[in-house]
């Protein structure tokens, strides 16, 4: 029988494991406790469960969760990059990033990813398969152990499209930003999408506080589809109707994030398409220098048609 995989269960299902197994529900709580809060990584250690509960639980659950490969911790301003490997084998990575207003942590969400963006190297080979709620949390915990900070911001930004494994994403931001758990506010958490309009839709019906970062990246349809294949599925117009619904339904204004790749998507006319598409909307521009991929033959920009772009997009308003 395969065990259930514990971290990824919120205080209400482990209530219902817990009467399964012939245990008082007010157990739930401290079991939660032992995961989320003190990140304990055995049912041994849980030492105000009864020993026959521990037993129980070791014969039903498993505490799924990161181990590391790798870490490089910069020497410049203390970045801490890891490289994790899963229950299974399968590798991620995370980071680590220290700012004045907090540490930061950008997390992966799917081993490998199938959106084929062109510029990205997590996509070369594909998606493997989707991290469970409680594999995405771990990270965060993991990280937070090791480098002893406290993490107070998080960006589903790392490998993977967050709304690709939908069901499994929405589950974490609910366990990161419980009160009995490590309680990180949605106001300081950002997913990151390459446009997937319907899912776009269907999160905004949630109704949570978190920042959605949309990766235009381009303007038109006919760079932006050389680029992202989703956009032959969600074209600009559709996923910029998605977007509009994402505000009027949350109130949330969305980051838009534009990759700026030589003589791609940094011409003037694509700053001038930029501006109408974006005009009478609350929104966010983060214009991103390339990084180059061996694979790929887009360039980064040059600074100063960066800076001639951002003027465009200031003169616009
Ligand atoms: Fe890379 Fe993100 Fe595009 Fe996936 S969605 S290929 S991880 S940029």
């Amino acid at each position: 029988m395969e065990k259930v995989d514990i971290k990824s269960m919120d205080i209400t299902e482990l209530q219902e494991l817990l009467q399964e197994l012939g245990e008082p529900k007010f157990r739930a709580k401290q079991l939660f406790d032992w995961l989320h809060a003190k990140q304990v990584d055995s049912f041994a250690e849980m030492t105000n469960l009864s020993k026959s509960l521990r037993e129980k639980l070791g014969e039903t659950a498993a505490i799924n969760g990161v181990k590391i490969v790798r870490r490089l911790v910069s020497q410049i301003d203390g970045t801490r990059k890891y490289l994790f490997a899963l229950s299974d084998g399968a590798i991620i990575e995370s980071v680590l990033m220290k700012y004045e207003h907090g540490n930061t942590v950008c997390i992966s969400t799917q081993v490998g990813c199938r959106m084929g963006c062109k510029f990205c190297a997590s996509g070369l080979n594909g998606k493997k398969r989707n991290l469970s709620a409680g594999e995405i949390l771990d990270e965060i915990l993991f990280m937070q152990k090791d480098s002893g900070e406290k993490v107070s911001n998080i960006v589903l930004m790392g490998t993977g499209e967050p709304l690709d494994n939908y069901d499994n994403v929405l589950k974490f931001l609910h366990l990161v930003s419980c009160p009995e758990g490590i309680n990180i506010g949605q106001r300081h958490i950002s997913l990151s999408t390459s446009g997937i309009a319907d899912k776009i839709e269907t999160l905004a019906k949630e109704k949570l506080q978190i920042t959605l970062s949309v990766s235009l990246h381009a303007p038109d349809d006919e760079t932006r589809s050389s680029i992202m294949p989703i956009n032959d599925a969600y074209p600009v117009e559709r996923l910029m109707q998605a977007c509009r619904y994402y505000f009027d339904t949350t109130g949330r204004r969305i980051s838009y994030e534009y990759m700026m790749a030589r003589d791609k998507t940094d011409r003037p006319w694509q700053a001038d398409l930029l501006a109408k598409l974006l005009k009478g909307r609350p929104a966010h521009v983060n214009l991103i220098p390339l990084n180059e991929v061996a694979e790929s033959p887009l360039k980064p920009s040059r600074p100063e048609t960066v800076r001639r772009f951002q003027q465009a997009l200031e003169k616009r308003g």
